[in-house]
């Protein structure tokens, strides 16, 4: 979900007694009247039409008109004309705010689902609050119906969702219900699935296409355990891994490389090679420059290049046993060629960044780049190809 900076907005011709509400963009003068009612319409020239709930406007001529007229209308500047038909926000006229919920252009929606987790990794990209932030889940059951069924993929992330319980349950199977088509991944440190009862009901959800994404960061329980700062977190993930692939449910391993995980990559990938044969993907991740992360940089940060070593041993120890291993947010300049073929582009496009020195570069197009955080501290080898 991404929030609009409040000062970019000007809210037209609302109450500010009017309680947040969710809604579908349009660009369609000539949808029917009722559906228009549920909906916004997104200025796009001069003739505007009746009967939509809201406008969004982009220009001080389109704010005149809408005055003029008396409609109510929310004006953002040029940075936001990527809004489009189909997509959906939720917008608080009381503090005069909206939040993009999704979009439809996109292949990278995803929803926060609960602030709280029981980790406190030292890498945690979205630091966990202790908040009641319950209400999530209604926004997302009422966004889940206004999303193209034809979308290919929705996220769930954290915080940990399964804190959530059965009201994440819901959430998943509403997916089910609505977009039946539309492939489902969460984020979860896995540790619910422990619980047979709780693994049981996922697995009875029955997605046709929905994958828990779980970290394991060492092959060692203590090493794993100090990443993610919570005690019994290795047993109880690697049991609530056990248990989603006995009821055939999708996993995939992500492992997050930097100083305290690279050195038993190689040990890490025999473990997953030995006694986890069946998941489904394994990612081996580069760092994200964010969150707590930015406060632990001395015991994080390790140049990429330092660890090709411990990451082609992996790599080729996980693709030998025949599972399917990718390489996420790596560099191809500093990524050993012969791993370049698990290397994806996998950053989110609103994160997805570039050096200058990427400008001159014959492979730009087959990179997947930086995270935009990254750039805060690429490694040290990034050089541009020739050819
Ligand atoms: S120079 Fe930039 S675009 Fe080229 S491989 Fe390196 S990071 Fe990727």
């Amino acid at each position: 979900m991404i929030p609009l900076a409040a000062h970019k907005l000007k809210f037209l011709n609302f109450s500010e007694q009017e309680e947040p509400f969710i809604i579908k963009l349009y660009e369609d003068k000539m949808l029917p009247v009722p559906l228009r009612k549920a909906g916004a319409y997104i200025i796009t020239d001069d003739d505007i039409p009746d009967h939509y709930s809201c406008y969004i406007c982009f220009d001080k001529k389109q704010a005149e008109k809408i005055i003029e007229q008396s409609k109510r209308a929310v004006c953002l500047d040029d940075n936001y004309k990527h809004l489009s038909n189909g997509d959906v926000v939720r917008i608080n006229p009381a503090n005069k705010s909206m939040r993009i919920l999704y979009r439809r252009n996109s292949e990278h929606n995803s929803f926060l689902v609960t602030e709280r987790c029981n980790h406190y990794c030292l890498m945690c990209s979205q630091p966990p609050k202790k908040i009641d932030d319950s209400w999530i889940v209604n926004e997302i059951l009422e966004t889940i119906p206004l999303i193209d069924p034809e979308t290919k993929e929705i996220g769930f992330t954290g915080g940990e969702p399964t804190l959530l319980e059965d009201d994440f349950l819901r959430i998943l199977q509403k997916c089910k219900n609505y977009l039946p088509n539309s492939a489902v991944h969460i984020l979860s440190n896995g540790r619910k699935f422990a619980d047979i009862d709780y693994a049981v009901k996922y697995s009875q959800i029955d997605h046709p296409d929905m994958m828990l994404g779980i970290p394991l960061y060492s092959d060692v329980s203590h090493i794993h355990d100090y990443v993610v700062q919570a005690d019994n977190a290795f047993d109880e993930t690697i049991r609530g891994i056990l248990n989603l692939k006995k009821l055939r449910q999708k996993v995939e391993i992500r492992i997050v490389i930097h100083k305290q995980t690279y050195k038993r990559l190689p040990q890490l990938a025999e473990f997953l090679a030995r006694n986890l044969l069946f998941v489904d993907h394994v990612a081996l991740m580069g760092l994200e420059i964010m969150g707590f992360t930015k406060a632990n940089m001395d015991d994080l940060w390790i140049d990429m290049h330092d660890y090709q070593h411990e990451l082609v041993v992996a790599t080729k120890r996980l693709a030998s046993a025949g599972i399917n291993v990718s390489i996420y947010n790596h560099q191809l300049c500093v990524l050993d060629k012969s791993i370049w073929p698990y290397a994806r582009k996998s950053i989110s496009d609103w994160k997805n960044d570039y050096l200058a020195e990427c400008e001159m570069c014959a492979k730009q197009d087959q990179c997947g780049g930086f995270f935009s955080s990254q750039l805060l501290k690429p490694s040290n080898y990034i050089k541009a190809f020739d050819d």
